[in-house]
């Protein structure tokens, strides 16, 4: 079946779904990886009285309207982080909906939309499970980064995209972040402007958006960073790294870029191909 026989909005309603089903792993995943815990056993528990959790439970929205803010089992105040990753993971499976339609010929088959389509979401989920992690606990798990580049490799062909320019792609985004930023300064004996899961980061983007995508997706990164630090300095406002992790990160740069980061890859991901023209990257040609 080609994908223009399908009516548009069974696209959207299914991706609503994957998104809510993908959002029960993105914050399990929020969770459980910074405590180094399995994504699946044992069994999702309160962080506060430890009482096993179930069901409605474990969907951030339902169990806040429920509860309203507070854990049904021991009253405590519950963290806004998962809900709003889930809102933002939902947000992410429906707006990815366009994207792809945009991508694909109106006579492309349906199983080659809905793999281009997952494996986008698949990206854009872990990508957001690592903005918040990085948020919170100042770093990007290597599963995030090092294995969505293996991911971004291994399906090249099938996503459309040449195997030669994503394993350039990765490359490039390696060196351009690690030497000048992570490498560079500590020859130098000064404090690194970012840290190395930022370049992992930046293997990932090269992986899935080509060099000129992982390039486009580092300045917007880079400038979206800096305008929020300086914003947040006007207003006599600080963004850095959690007091409580600062010590365990002691050679890691004391802003965290690693949001921005994703935020970048996210909109080069989001806006495609025509934002590298756009901000005119044209090297290299392909
Ligand atoms: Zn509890």
């Amino acid at each position: 079946m080609p994908l223009r026989d399908l009516p548009g909005p069974v696209f959207y309603v299914a991706a609503a779904l994957v998104g809510l089903a993908w959002s029960a792993v993105a914050t399990a995943a929020l969770r459980r990886l910074p405590r180094g815990l399995p994504l699946l056993r044992p069994g999702p528990t309160c962080p506060r009285c430890e009482a096993k959790l179930g069901g409605l439970d474990l969907v951030p929205i339902v169990s806040f309207l429920v509860g309203r803010g507070r854990a049904r089992c021991c009253g405590a105040r519950l963290d806004l982080s998962p809900l709003l990753l889930e809102l933002s993971c939902v947000a992410a499976a429906i707006g990815l909906v366009p994207v792809t339609l945009r991508s694909l010929e109106p006579w492309s088959p349906l199983h080659r939309a809905a793999f281009v389509y997952l494996a986008s979401a698949a990206l854009a989920h872990a990508l957001l499970v690592a903005a918040f992690i990085d948020a919170r606990h100042a770093y990007l798990p290597d599963a995030i980064t090092l294995g969505g580049a293996l991911l971004g490799v291994c399906t090249a062909g099938l996503r459309g995209q040449d195997l030669h320019a994503s394993l350039v792609g990765a490359c490039v985004g390696f060196f351009v972040t690690a030497l000048p930023f992570v490498y560079g300064p500590r020859m130098f004996g000064a404090r690194p402007g970012l840290g190395l899961g930022d370049a992992k980061l930046m293997i990932l983007a090269g992986a899935w958006l080509g060099a000129r995508g992982a390039l486009v997706a580092l300045g917007l990164g880079a400038v979206q960073g800096l305008l929020a630090f300086g914003i947040a300095r006007a207003v006599g406002r600080k963004i850095l790294v959690p007091e409580e992790v600062r010590d365990e990160v002691g050679g890691q740069p004391a802003l965290p870029f690693g949001p921005f980061l994703v935020l970048g890859v996210l909109e080069r991901l989001f806006l495609g191909p025509a934002l590298d023209a756009f901000a005119g990257v044209g090297w290299p040609p392909w």
